[in-house]
């Protein structure tokens, strides 16, 4: 894969250089709730100005239905990805009302050497999700006249075969950004280049999201740990009632094949030993106390869900994080989005920091919890700022946006 720098090295000034970013940030009307993407897009973009590129900077947010849709709008990710580069780029980050139209093409007209503009939503546009080939290559094409050079540095959107991941590379002499070149440069080293013991800390909602990513890990971990709320369907497959908690019967048969596949390599499966469990699963928006209460994992009353994993299982995982060499984290270890089960998920995230182990966070609900719960980002070795692709990657699977970069 060719870098950024090897870009440089040939020179970027005066050329325009079309920057496929991931700036899906969460949003609560026009406020951005958590602007780690635009963060990380930065420094790509910082280098390219500051060697006198065009820099045409794109992204999608959320899911619109391929045509503009005003609450979906870039626009108050321009205006912060303005403050951002305030002090390091030569003068305001441009904003275009649309992808391809006339306001992108001034924009980009417009432009001196060192200007940045970041253009709107490109799933504005059918073509860019489209499934028939043609129609994602006509809106690459469209995006390709816009630009010289391509750079893909949306890490979070490399799972997906889009225009402008995956077709419009190949339009174009491309590169991968330096947010790419690092989260691929993570992923090598809890595939390829393990330090071990590697113990693996899966949670979240559903089993079926992390099936594939088991199936693949149960060939490199030496430890599994899981919590959250596909622990219950691993504890009822061990023939435990799980009360009311989330469970999802039709994995069982699956799970069951993990955990006797687990023991005849000797990978170690570490569930929950008690559960913090409530009678009903709280109000995330109108946070009140629930009067919790911890009860054993393989006794959990029939009433009850649970909700966290329990104080002893909270010691049980941080001492099997504790002498690991490499530790990857996907999925809260219980509803975090309340406080009164956020201390499973707390005390995984202060395991992750005391171990001397290289610790990635994946996962976008992981990624901020841990920033919600007041964790320092920079006391974890990685942060990944893609869920689903780091995933994807981690189950294996070829990557549409990182296969069109490679040749
Ligand atoms: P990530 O985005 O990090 O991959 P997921 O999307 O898989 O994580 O899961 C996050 C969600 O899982 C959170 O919203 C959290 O409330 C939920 N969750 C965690 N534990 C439980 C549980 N015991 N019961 C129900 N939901 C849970
Ligand atoms: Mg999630």
């Amino acid at each position: 894969m060719k870098t950024i720098d090897d870009l440089l090295q040939e020179g970027v000034s005066g050329k325009r250089v079309f920057v496929r970013a991931d700036l899906n940030v969460p949003l609560s009307g026009d406020t951005i709730t958590d602007d780690g993407r635009i963060r990380a897009a930065v420094p790509t973009i910082t280098k390219l100005a500051a060697a006198g590129a065009k820099v045409i900077v794109a992204s999608h947010l959320g899911r619109p239905k391929g045509a503009p849709d005003p609450q979906f709008s870039l626009a108050p990710v321009a205006k912060r990805l303005g403050e951002l580069l305030a002090s390091s780029v030569r003068g305001e980050v441009a904003f275009a009302t649309d992808t391809v139209g006339e306001s992108a093409r001034a924009a980009v007209a417009a432009l001196a050497d060192g200007d940045v503009v970041l253009l709107e939503n490109l799933r504005f546009n059918p073509g860019e999700t489209s499934k028939d080939d043609g129609e994602r290559g006509a809106f690459a094409d469209q995006l390709a006249s816009l630009a010289d050079l391509y750079v893909g540095d949306g890490f979070g959107a490399v799972h997906r075969k889009h225009a402008s991941v995956y077709d419009l590379p190949a339009r174009l002499p491309h590169a991968a950004g330096d947010l790419i070149a690092t989260e691929v440069g993570v992923l090598k080293k809890l595939t390829e280049e393990v330090a071990r013991p590697y113990a693996v800390v899966l949670g979240g909602a559903k089993v079926s999201d992390k099936l594939g990513v088991i199936d693949h890990l149960l060939s490199k971990a030496d430890r599994i740990l899981i919590g959250g709320g596909m622990a219950y369907t691993f504890l009822k497959a061990q023939g435990h009632e799980v009360g009311s908690s989330l469970l999802q019967e039709d994995q069982i048969p699956a799970v069951i094949e993990y955990l006797e596949r687990a023991k005849a390599k000797g990978v170690e499966f570490v569930l929950p030993l008690d559960v913090v469990a409530a009678d009903g699963f709280p109000d995330l928006k109108n946070p009140v106390a629930t009067h919790p209460t911890v009860v054993p994992a393989d006794a959990i009353p029939a009433d009850l869900i649970g909700l966290d994993i329990g104080p002893e299982s909270r010691k049980l995982f941080a001492s099997k994080l504790a002498d690991a060499a490499t530790v990857f984290w996907n999925g809260p270890m219980g509803v975090f989005e309340h406080p009164d089960f956020a201390e499973g998920t707390r005390a995984v995230a202060q395991a992750l920091i005391d171990s001397p182990a290289f610790t990635v966070v994946g996962g976008g609900d992981s990624a901020a919890a841990v920033r919600i719960l007041g964790f320092d980002e920079n006391a974890f070795g990685h942060i990944s700022t893609g869920g689903g692709a780091s995933l994807e990657y981690l189950e294996g699977k070829t990557l549409p946006g990182l296969a069109a970069l490679e040749d």
